[in-house]
C-alpha cells in the first residue's frame, strides 16, 4: 500500500500512471491548488499499518519531496520503527537533498525512476546524479518501458558510479482507464519483450539484475528466454496483476493507477490491510477472469494460473473500445 503525500510534481512523463485528475502533474510551476498530507493523517496511516503488522511505509506522490514537511514525515515514521521505501523523480529540492545526506537511516530506501537521459532536460539529469550520489546504496533505479526502441542501458554508469543497488525495477506502461497517457499498445509487447531479455542479459554481464513491476503478460517473452528471465537475468519472473493500493493525502483510496477511476473508497472505511485487499479482490475477480487479449481465453498458461493475463487497464480498455463502453457503470 502507498500512501501519496502530496498530488504536486515536478516533471511530466509521457507515460505517467498519475497523470490523471487525481494528481496535478507540473503544478509545481502553476498556480493549481495542490494536496499535501497532514501529519496527523500520517499518523492516523501509521497506526492503521501497526494495526494490520505491516511495519513498511511506501510513500509517492506526485513527487514526495515537494512535500516541505517530508522529513518531519520520514522522522515520525522512523521513530516508529518503520521502514520506508520512497519512489521519487530525483529531483529534489535543496532542503531534502540535505537532509538526506545527513540522515543516512539504512530504514529508508529510495527507488528512483529515471528516464532515458535524451528525454530528460540537462537540469533534470543533473539534479538527478546529485540526488543519487547522496542516497548511494540505498537508492534502486526504477524505469518505465512505455516505448518499443529504449534502452536502458544507461543505467549501468549511474549504478557503478554511485554504488547503487545492483538491480532495476522494471515497470511496463499500462493504460490508465479513460485517460490518455502514453502506453505500449499490446502489438508491440512481443518485440519489446525480446529487446529487454536482450539488455538483460548485457546487464547481467555487469552483475546487474531486474527486478519485474506487475503487469508483464508472459506472452510477451519468447519461451526459449524464459528461462534466463524467471534466473539468470532477473531477481525471479512471475506474471501478476496483484492490487498495490493508492491512498491520497485524503486517505481516499483506489486500486492502482490505471484503475484509478473507479473503486474509490476511503481508508477509514476499513480496519486493516487485509479488509481492503479482500474488498479489492472480491470486486475485480469478474474482470480478472475475462484476460487483456483475445488469446488470453484459450490460453495454457492462464488455465495453468502461470499468467495473470497483464494488467486489468488493458482488460478493460480493450472491452470498452471493442465492445461495451459502459462496462465500468455496469460492473460498479
Ligand atoms: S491492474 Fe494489475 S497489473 Fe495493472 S497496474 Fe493494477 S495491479 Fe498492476
Ligand atoms: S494469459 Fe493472456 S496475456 Fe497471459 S500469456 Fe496467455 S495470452 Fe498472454
Amino acid at each position: 500500500m502507498n500512501l501519496l503525500i502530496t498530488d504536486h510534481c515536478n516533471r511530466s512523463c509521457p507515460y505517467c500512471f498519475a497523470k490523471s485528475n487525481k494528481l496535478n502533474v507540473k503544478s509545481y510551476k502553476g498556480n493549481i491548488a495542490k494536496k499535501m498530507v497532514s501529519l496527523e493523517t500520517v499518523d492516523w496511516y501509521l497506526d492503521f499499518l501497526e494495526n494490520s503488522n505491516h511495519k513498511v511505509f511506501r510513500i509517492l506522490g506526485g513527487e514526495p519531496t515537494l512535500h516541505p514537511q517530508l522529513p518531519h514525515i520520514v522522522e515520525r515514521a522512523l521513530n516508529r520503527d518503520f521502514k520506508i521505501i520512497i519512489f521519487t523523480n530525483g529531483l529534489w529540492p535543496e532542503q531534502i537533498r540535505d537532509f538526506f545526506d545527513k540522515n543516512t537511516d539504512g530504514r529508508v530506501a529510495f527507488v528512483f525512476n529515471i528516464n532515458e537521459p535524451f528525454q530528460q532536460q540537462k537540469w533534470e539529469n543533473e539534479r538527478q546524479k546529485d540526488c543519487l550520489k547522496i542516497a548511494g546504496n540505498r537508492a534502486m533505479i526504477g524505469f518505465n518501458i512505455f516505448q518499443e526502441q529504449f534502452n536502458l542501458l544507461f543505467c549501468k554508469e549511474l549504478i557503478n558510479g554511485f554504488s547503487l543497488k545492483r538491480e532495476i525495477r522494471l515497470g511496463l506502461a499500462n493504460p490508465v482507464v479513460r485517460e490518455n497517457n502514453v502506453f505500449l499498445s499490446n502489438d508491440s509487447l512481443k518485440q519489446t519483450g525480446r529487446r529487454l531479455c536482450h539488455q538483460l542479459r548485457d546487464l547481467e554481464a555487469d552483475d546487474i539484475l531486474g527486478v519485474f513491476d506487475c503487469g508483464f503478460p508472459l506472452c510477451m517473452f519468447d519461451e526459449s528466454d524464459l528461462g534466463s528471465l524467471g534466473i539468470t537475468t532477473t531477481k525471479g519472473f512471475t506474471s501478476i496483476c496483484q492490487v498495490i493500493i493508492d491512498v491520497d493525502a485524503d486517505l481516499n483510496a483506489w486500486p492502482c493507477f490505471p484503475l484509478s477511476k473507479f473503486l474509490n473508497v476511503n481508508l477509514r472505511n476499513f480496519k486493516s490491510i487485509q479488509e481492503i485487499f479482500s474488498y479489492y479482490s472480491e470486486k475485480l475477480a469478474p474482470l480478472r477472469s475475462i484476460g487483456s487479449m483475445d488469446e488470453c481465453i484459450t490460453c495454457k498458461f492462464k488455465r495453468r494460473g502461470q499468467c495473470a493475463s497483464g494488467c486489468l487497464g488493458r482488460t478493460i480498455r480493450s472491452i470498452e473500445a471493442n465492445g461495451d463502453p459502459r462496462l465500468i457503470e455496469k460492473l460498479y
